[in-house]
């Protein structure tokens, strides 16, 4: 990993993937024209797909650079160069994947999506494409200093994934682990946490957050295989 602050986290992964997440720094990433294209085009300068993300836990699979944007979904999987796959985040789990075979993912993981499985779908949605090691990086997040949580979610949550979910925050109120969480869907997918970018976008004055600051600004996290 490197660059904290004003410059993106990067990662390169197995099959000579690349992974890079966004901050303040990098501006607006969400909407639609000329000024945020541009701005994504600074971050990555290849073709995205975007999906509209709804806290599910449907995989789509890109066959070409820039296809299936818009598609109602949570996680993208290709095989494809030079194919840009992106997900718009605040607090959610950004989760790039990668395989020796040079197959990748993405995937918008919030509690909703974590509870419904998403994570898990992507990993096997690149298995079907032939990947065989599965590895994994989780970009900026909320973590549970900044994540209180409802007693009744957090159970919901904890049976799917796991006691380890259960934290506190701040304030020692119950609260979630998302990071904990994408782990244990990992682990449970069979996959390799390599790491995480250990920012929380609560508390991280370079990155925006919804809970924290009430931001509808995005950051982006873009996999891609050059
Ligand atoms: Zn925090």
């Amino acid at each position: 990993m490197v660059g904290v602050g004003a410059h993106p986290v990067e990662w390169s992964l197995a099959g000579g993937i690349r992974v890079r997440s966004t901050g303040c720094a990098q501006g607006d990433l969400a909407g639609a024209g000329p000024a945020v294209e541009a701005r994504r085009a600074a971050v990555v300068n290849l073709p995205w797909t975007l999906l509209t993300q709804v806290h599910g836990a449907r995989v789509v699979i890109v066959d070409e650079p820039g296809a299936a944007s818009g598609e109602p979904a949570d996680a993208a999987v290709t095989t494809v160069r030079g194919a840009a796959l992106a997900v718009l985040t605040a607090d959610c789990a950004p989760v790039a994947l990668a395989s020796p075979q040079g197959i990748l993912g993405v995937v918008h993981a919030g509690w909703r999506g974590l509870r419904a499985g998403v994570v898990e779908a992507a990993v096997t949605a690149m298995r079907r494409l032939g990947a065989t090691r599965v590895e994994a990086v989780v970009g900026p997040c909320v973590h549970p200093c900044c994540y209180s949580f409802g007693q009744e979610d957090l159970d919901s949550v904890a049976r799917r994934l796991g006691p380890q979910v259960r934290a506190v925050d701040r304030q020692g109120r119950p609260a979630l682990d998302l990071p904990a969480g994408v782990r244990a869907a990992l682990h449970s997918a069979g996959a390799t946490f390599l790491g995480e970018a250990g920012i929380c976008t609560g508390c991280s004055e370079w990155h925006w957050s919804a809970r924290a600051a009430g931001d509808t600004r995005r950051q982006a996290t873009v996999v891609w295989r050059p």
